[in-house]
């Protein structure tokens, strides 16, 4: 399996782009001592300043999103999860459940020859790829 390239503190500290503010500080500090897929909500409520409001853990998941650090994970009921991307954490895929909406991960992945085969017929330099399976989850066929 992949291992996740960079330490994650590091490179974002190492960006001088990207000042160090608390509620940036403290969503980061989520997503590396949580490696689950979370939805906006459940990062806020992890904080550890409660004072931190909604919209700040907004602006900075979307600012890491930008960065490359964290990537949408797929709907949930609560919402759009978010999770680290493939340069922190094990590359994976994703299994949504279409009726309630629980997302599975699925480490097996045999796309490295689709990507060398794509990078050999078009030139394109595949960095990374993001796939996700839609259907139904046993439990709701169980039903
Ligand atoms: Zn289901
Ligand atoms: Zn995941
Ligand atoms: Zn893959």
């Amino acid at each position: 399996m992949d291992k996740p390239r960079r330490p994650l503190f590091a490179v974002t500290l190492a960006r001088g782009a990207l000042r160090q503010t608390p509620p940036r500080q403290q969503v980061l500090e989520v997503f590396a001592s949580h490696p689950e897929r979370l939805p906006v909500a459940e990062v806020h409520a992890r904080l550890r300043d409660p004072r931190i409001n909604l919209a700040s853990v907004y602006r900075a998941i979307h600012r890491f999103c930008s960065l490359g650090i964290l990537v949408t994970a797929g709907h949930v009921p609560a919402g759009q999860t978010y999770e680290l991307s493939d340069d922190y954490r094990a590359h994976h895929h994703h299994l949504i459940c279409e009726r309630c909406g629980t997302v599975t991960d699925i480490e097996e992945c045999r796309l490295k020859p689709v990507e060398r085969r794509i990078r050999r017929q078009t030139g394109f330099h595949v960095r990374r790829h993001d796939l996700r399976f839609y259907g139904v989850c046993p439990t709701c066929a169980a039903r």
